[in-house]
Order: C-alpha cells, then structure tokens, then sequence
C-alpha cells in the first residue's frame, strides 16, 4: 500500500500504515495514497 503524509505529502510503500513521516517525522500525519490502480479497481468493483 502507499501512504501520503498530510504536512509534506512524501509518499511512502509499506505493509502498513507507519505511525509517523520516514521524511519529515510528524507522526499522524501519514494516510493512505490511492493510485490509479487502486482507482481502476474500486471502478471494476463497483
Ligand atoms: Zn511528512
């Protein structure tokens, strides 16, 4: 998965969620980043 942090938008892939920036180190700030793959898929689901 990729997660975005909020304050710097550094992208980062991990298995989970990580508790704080690798880049800018705020924690909380890290969600999750959709793709266009991620996008592609929750069309076909849907
Ligand atoms: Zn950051």
């Amino acid at each position: 998965m990729r997660f975005q942090c909020t304050k710097c938008s550094y992208v980062a892939k991990r298995d989970k969620l990580p508790e704080m920036c690798p880049y800018c180190g705020e924690e909380k700030t890290m969600v999750v980043a959709k793709d266009a793959q991620d996008i592609l898929d929750e069309l076909i689901d849907n």
